[in-house]
């Protein structure tokens, strides 16, 4: 550490590691006198003295106070991640989940005496069907991709009792990325299909490819372009009937929750995200929820246990013949259901709607507020998101990581970007709906005023970031030899 960087107000802006604060002598506590003879420990059993540094409880306490300073997170600013929906979930969720009965609970318990748990499952089970319009829903998959690999292998279960073995499946250009590697895993070929003009699927484009070989449609929707699938019903209608299933990403259900109906548009089976749209961050590693809702036809086939109500008690059962088997060791996050519960009877029906109105007003606000000032390549209402492109900035040789470097001088956490990979250099903004206009007006003055940087100073932005403690990076370095000390 140079003396330059040692703190003199406050502001620390370099923190040392614990290892080189330590002195020898020094407590964290102090352990109540012995009242017991000392006795040796046999090194060979327990190993050599751990090296521990030796602090002061304060010194601890300050050292990861200061760490923590130096993230962001949706608690201290305005996090527009495109496609992980970073919104600000509300702490008693938090205090709900942490209750010693729920934390507490261990997965083994005998189902009498976790009877309220398993209801909270079987009931959070039936909002996600209400709010989908799906039949059926195992919580079992940890995540979104584990909830894709869980509708694919869905799909070929429901394809072998009809002695059928199709190879392929159909994955738009506009899918997450999770998407065809999910089908990839289950030993399905993915073929590509290309998006329309508009950012959106055809009919037509669908008729060409589906075929009696093609086990299904695997489209997310909205798409990651943050545009609705208006085409979907009919799509849906070409495929099933051709024999195959159609797969919904309903990672994205934050733009529709309560609003669009996916059984009825045709959707076969559809997972969700609870880890980005019902109380849980997104990020940081999980865990994750990532339920599956199906309709009636592919219910049997859902992962067992499932959760069944027998008179008046809820139990786990493992009596489905046809299912695909665990997905999970026990019955998945258990934690983060709590969270989407306490959501969903907090938020109410008409609270999950308009949460999804206003993520959606959010996100057309900022765009037609920036369009023209950036590159807008689909101008057309967008639902959670909207993606724009850095071709006005490229004149002055200014590209799309620059500006997202810049906004994080500004105090933005950037958004999502190279991402979705059919726009060029795109800038993916989800604001959420938790944002208040004031905060998305700052975050347009930020952007408007990195635009004006761009034309007048683009070395600011090539520099970008100044004020945060690690400067621009090369990212390949920090990849592969990540200097973890700070
Ligand atoms: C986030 C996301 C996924 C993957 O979810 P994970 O929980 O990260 O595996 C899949 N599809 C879409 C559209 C997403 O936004």
């Amino acid at each position: 550490m140079k003396d330059s960087d040692l703190a003199t107000t406050g502001l620390v802006r370099q923190e040392p590691l614990l290892w080189e604060k330590g002195r020898e002598g020094r407590e964290g506590f102090s352990m109540p006198r012995r009242d017991v003879d000392s006795f040796p420990m046999d090194e060979s059993l327990v190993g050599p003295k751990p090296e521990v540094p030796s602090l002061s409880e304060v010194e601890i306490v300050r050292h990861y106070t200061r760490l923590s300073t130096w993230n962001f997170g949706v608690d201290t600013g305005m996090y527009p991640l495109g496609s992980c929906t970073m919104k600000y979930n509300p702490k008693v969720n938090e205090k709900l989940a942490s209750l010693p009965g729920f934390a507490g609970a261990h997965p083994l318990l005998p189902e009498r005496m976790v009877q309220g748990n398993l209801r909270l499952m079987f009931e959070l089970e039936r909002h996600l069907a209400e709010i989908t319009g799906m039949d059926a829903v195992t919580l079992q998959p940890a995540a979104g991709a584990q909830g894709e690999l869980t509708g694919m292998l869905l799909i070929h279960a429901y394809h072998k009792s009809k002695s059928r073995t199709p190879a392929k499946i159909l994955v738009p250009d506009t899918a997450h990325g999770t998407n065809p590697a999910s089908a990839a895993l289950c030993g399905m070929r993915p073929v590509s299909l290309k998006s329309g003009d508009n950012g959106i699927l055809s009919k037509e484009a669908v008729l060409d490819l589906m075929d009696e070989d093609t086990a299904g449609i695997m489209v997310t929707n909205p798409n990651t372009l943050g545009l609705f699938e208006e085409n979907l019903k009919e799509i849906a209608e070409i495929v099933h009937a051709k024999g195959g299933l159609v797969y919904g990403d309903g990672a994205n259900m934050n733009a529709i929750m309560g609003l669009v109906d996916i059984g009825r548009i045709g959707v076969d089976i559809l997972h969700l995200n609870l880890h980005k749209t019902f109380s849980t961050p997104h990020g940081g590693g999980g865990p994750g929820s990532g339920p599956v809702c199906v309709n009636r036809s592919l219910e049997p086939f859902l992962p067992v246990p499932r959760i069944v109500e027998r008179g008046e008690e809820v139990a786990l059962s493992e009596d489905f013949p046809l299912s695909i088997g665990r997905l999970h060791g026990f019955y998945g996050s258990f934690g983060i259901m709590v969270r989407a519960y306490c959501y969903i009877l907090s938020m109410g029906a008409e609270g999950l709607k308009q949460a999804s109105r206003l993520a959606v007003l959010n996100a057309n606000y900022i765009k037609e507020r920036l369009k023209g000032i950036f590159h807008l390549p689909f101008d057309r209402p967008c639902m959670h998101e909207c993606v724009f492109s850095d071709r006005f900035q490229k004149a002055q040789k200014i590209i799309t990581v620059d500006i997202a470097k810049r906004l994080m001088d500004y105090g933005f956490h950037p958004p999502t970007i190279y991402f979705p990979l059919v726009v060029d250099g795109a800038i993916m903004i989800e604001p959420t709906e938790t944002e208040s206009k004031e905060d998305l007006d700052l975050f347009i003055e930020a952007m408007k005023i990195i635009a004006e940087e761009a034309k007048e100073n683009p070395e600011l932005l090539k520099k970008a970031p100044a004020k945060c403690k690690v400067k621009r990076l090369d990212e390949t370095l920090a990849a592969r030899r990540p200097c973890l000390a700070g």
